[in-house]
């Protein structure tokens, strides 16, 4: 596939784009007709066939799908069964279960180009030595971002089997590697330098002056602190792996979505109706140009809107708000819809190394209770119950810091609901016991 094409389909005129995307539309329904149990199940059921799907308007007849039907069985949605060379899953952290994504040659190909043009968008160059530190494995996001850094020409470290930050910021500050762009988790990337900073080095003096940060909401404090601490350029990409990725542009306000690649919708979560750009709903996919895995009508839990379409970057593809919470992830705590990201916002406007949050019942009550990793100060713990009151309308029943937090899941859980079952919860539990000793 040939990059500067692919990177030129960003800036198409939009009458354009919509041609293509329908184009592209009316190929895919047929095929995912033909050759879906699942797709064709769904045409069915709202007795529709492919010829009734030709515009965008006509694709909101189209029933929804979701994890849910993937979860429950993964070959349904794949179409070119014939085709395939190799799988990737997503955590199962949702309680939902694991989602296997299955991919054909082209399929990949496709990934990799929205991932180089997602590194281009985020200012990387052919140029860049590139520290790679997502995880590489049945995550697909470390495999496919190691190929897009290959072909916009850059030079890539898998750094992802490192087991401590002490071992990462060893490779950083390495002569002979001399990174210049990071790519990874942010809060990741965030712990290091500050563990960096506190044993005498100074991360901002590192060779490091960008980073692409990816797998999380990115509350603005923890992107503030990112760039402060590093002293980077740092940028926030998404990605889902039935679905494919994009990232921000140099204006650091939403990101760019593939819409050549894959028609996005923004509808209400209850009543599944449209929304008009600029209001908040749950994103919905349709990939264009996939055969393995087909996502048509694909209900993603993750809460944005359509910013516009006219970006000062001369992008000419929907910007999305930056995810700041899966609508999976809102708890109910004393009454009150919170998100894991309104938390994660209050705790890093402070000036803490990181923290632990768990939500709990006692006697039949709501309680929260928070572990900081920070120098204790009456201060700090003033500060966190007023912008709890503010923010949340509750408080912390106790508020604890500690010199060390526990590694929760793959990516770091720091919000935890034991009200929900979960295996990770007896990690919790097991620091929290030991903590209280
Ligand atoms: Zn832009």
């Amino acid at each position: 596939m040939d990059l500067k094409k692919f990177v030129e389909l960003q800036y198409m005129k939009h009458d354009k784009l919509v041609r293509l995307q329908e184009k592209r539309l009316r190929k895919i329904i047929r095929f995912a007709y033909e050759n879906t149990e699942l797709y064709r199940k769904k045409l069915k059921s709202a007795n529709l066939t492919p010829n009734d799907i030709r515009t965008l308007e006509d694709l909101r007849k189209m029933p929804f799908s979701s994890k849910e039907d993937i979860v429950k069985d993964p070959f349904a949605a794949v179409a070119d069964k014939n085709d395939l060379f190799k799988l990737h899953t997503t955590s199962g952290t949702s309680g939902k279960g694991e989602t296997i994504v299955f991919f054909t040659r082209n399929d990949w190909d496709h990934y990799v180009m929205q991932n180089a043009r997602c590194l281009l968008s985020a200012g990387f160059t052919k140029d860049d030595i590139v520290y790679n530190s997502t995880p590489y494995g049945m995550f697909f996001a470390g495999q496919v971002l190691h190929d897009g850094v290959e072909a916009i020409g850059g030079f890539v470290i898998p750094a992802s089997t490192l087991k401590t930050g002490a071992a990462h910021i060893n490779y950083i500050k390495n002569p002979f590697f001399k990174p210049t762009a990071f790519i990874g988790l942010p809060q990741y990337f965030l712990r290091w330098g500050l563990w960096w900073q506190k044993n005498g080095g100074n991360p901002r003096e590192s060779t490091l002056k960008k980073a692409y940060v990816l797998g999380e909401p990115v509350p603005d404090p923890v992107r503030k602190k990112i760039e402060d601490t590093w002293d980077v350029d740092c940028r926030i990409g998404y990605g889902l792996s039935e679905i494919g990725a994009s990232a921000e542009c140099e204006e650091k306000n939403g990101f760019h979505w593939c819409e050549d690649e894959v028609i996005v919708e923004v509808v209400d979560p209850k009543t599944g109706e449209p929304v008009e750009d600029g209001q908040e709903g749950e994103l919905v996919y349709t990939t264009l140009t996939k055969t393995g895995t087909l996502a048509i009508r694909y209900k993603s839990g993750d809460k944005s809107a359509i910013l516009g379409r006219d970006c000062s970057c001369g992008r000419t593809h929907a910007k999305l708000q930056l995810i700041q919470t899966r609508l999976d992830d809102l708890m109910k705590v004393k009454g009150t819809l919170v998100s894991p990201y309104t938390i994660e916002d209050i705790m890093f406007s402070q000036n803490i190394e990181g923290f632990l949050a768990v939500i709990d019942k006692e006697s039949d009550f709501d309680v929260i209770r928070i572990y900081v990793k920070a120098s204790e100060t009456d201060d700090l713990k003033d500060r966190i119950i007023t912008d709890f009151k503010t923010k949340t309308k509750f408080s912390p029943s106790f508020i604890k810091f500690v010199k060390e937090l526990p590694q929760i899941g793959r990516k770091g859980k720091r919000v935890v609901d034991l009200r929900k079952a979960s295996p990770l919860n007896e990690i919790v539990k097991e620091y929290e016991k030991k903590t209280s000793g």
